[in-house]
């Protein structure tokens, strides 16, 4: 039930994201066929502005993908740190008229979406949510008419939706004063998310309708409710939204075909429903919320140990990164229960393989599970259990033979800080 359910959703976020992604590819191609060194996408002011630096392990983002792991983020993402402003919009139909006050339903997202982020960010990012007109704007057609459904296109139906929606709320919206824009849809518009997910969002859309002279380029849908597994959502509902939001500043999907396989419950763009949980370090840096300081690069020949504090904690060294080639590389982090990891059951250092040439939904990063086949050490519904017990023990070590790079936990010390030796042939 679990799996099929997150099967269904991943092929509703990706054809939405699929579907827009085209036009811009098709823009960014034009373009950058007439600079000199067209292999790479031109480097954005957005996202990860202090990311220069630590040479290979900067793994570059590639082009030819619609998103792409690597750094920089490209231009027309929204800036990831500092004062963000986001436009909530409560929208009803006449075929599904809000039932309640709209202020409810953003309740259901703030003020756990700003929290969620501050502590994500360890406070680089303040995420202010506004809501300029507190009732529900009706759109001036019914819910069917836009015939949005599970992995449509931003063309036709969200583009009539989103022009509609600017038409009802420019008079009393001043569009240009904010960063990106969110849609909470009351709940009773299509499908319930037990049945299929339609939360959607299209980012870095140049051709997106423009209203007050800005262009509503970084835009979220969300829909329904999502219920944490016990049948209630009032604790984890909101995670839909720091999820779709990540897409606003350039974070790719994490889950795939085979649904939260990749990377299991360790990053919200795997899994975004059931317990609270964070992103990997390598977003983190990717956002510029972790400094070069705290990232070490292991790109030479040789053995070398580091000090690593949990991924939770501010401040300290955070990661570990094996660069093999242009597009990929290893990344180690500790992850412990805390802060937004409120799922852990097996803490240790966190191994995963990062390509920046897959594309999001793809598998652009993949866990390496410590314990294959075990089926981990969680029950928690909505939790991936295979690879909550992933992270490595002191005294294991991961292995990747054909690249000749072996990475060993050595010991965790009485501040919760573990010893990674690196070894590479
Ligand atoms: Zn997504």
């Amino acid at each position: 039930m679990e799996q099929t359910r997150h099967r269904i959703r991943g092929r509703a976020r990706l054809g939405g994201l699929a579907a827009f992604a085209a036009l811009a590819l098709a823009a960014l191609t034009t373009s950058s066929s007439m600079l000199p060194a067209p292999d790479r996408v031109p480097a954005g002011p957005s996202a990860a502005p202090d990311a220069l630096g630590l040479g290979p392990c900067r793994i570059p983002t590639a082009v030819g993908v619609q998103m792409s792991e690597g750094l920089p983020t490209p231009s027309g993402y929204v800036r990831s740190t500092g004062v963000v402003h986001a436009l909530n919009l409560m929208i009803d139909f006449p075929d599904a008229e809000g039932s309640g006050s709209a202020l409810d339903r953003l309740a259901e997202f703030f003020p756990q979406t700003s929290q969620w982020f501050a502590t994500s960010s360890y406070g680089r990012l303040s995420y202010r949510p506004h809501a300029p007109v507190s009732d529900w704007l009706r759109m001036p057609k019914p819910f069917a008419a836009y015939g949005i459904d599970r992995g449509s296109p931003y063309e036709p139906g969200y583009r009539r939706l989103v022009e509609d929606l600017v038409a009802v709320a420019d008079p009393k919206v001043d569009f240009d004063a904010y960063d990106l824009v969110n849609v909470l849809v009351t709940p009773n518009a299509g499908p319930s998310a037990l049945d299929t997910v339609l939360s959607v969002t299209f980012s870095g859309n140049e051709q997106a309708p423009v209203a007050d002279g800005a262009p509503l380029a970084n835009t979220s849908f969300v829909y329904s409710r999502q219920d944490d597994g016990s049948g209630t959502y009032a604790e984890t509902g909101y995670r839909v939204l720091p999820h779709e939001n990540g897409h606003v500043f350039g974070l790719p999907d994490l889950y795939t075909a085979g649904g939260g396989s990749a990377v299991g419950h360790w990053d919200i763009m795997s899994e975004d429903w059931g317990a609270n949980n964070d992103l990997l370090a390598w977003h983190k840096w990717k956002l510029g919320w972790l400094d070069n300081s705290q990232v070490n690069c292991a790109a030479a020949p040789g053995t070398a140990d580091y000090a690593l504090t949990p991924l939770a904690t501010r401040g300290g060294s955070k990661m570990a990164i094996v660069p093999l080639s242009e597009n990929t590389g290893y990344a180690a982090e500790v992850r412990t229960r805390a802060g937004n990891d409120a799922h852990v059951c097996e803490p240790g250092v966190l191994i995963y393989r990062v390509k920046s040439d897959i594309d999001t939904g793809q598998g652009p990063v993949t866990v390496s599970d410590s314990d294959d086949d075990s089926g981990g050490c969680t029950r928690r519904p909505n939790v991936h259990a295979e690879l909550s017990d992933a992270p490595y023990r002191p005294g294991q070590s991961f292995t990747d033979r054909e690249n000749g790079v072996r990475i060993s936990v050595l010991d965790e010390d009485e501040n919760g800080r573990y010893r990674v030796r690196i070894t590479r042939e």
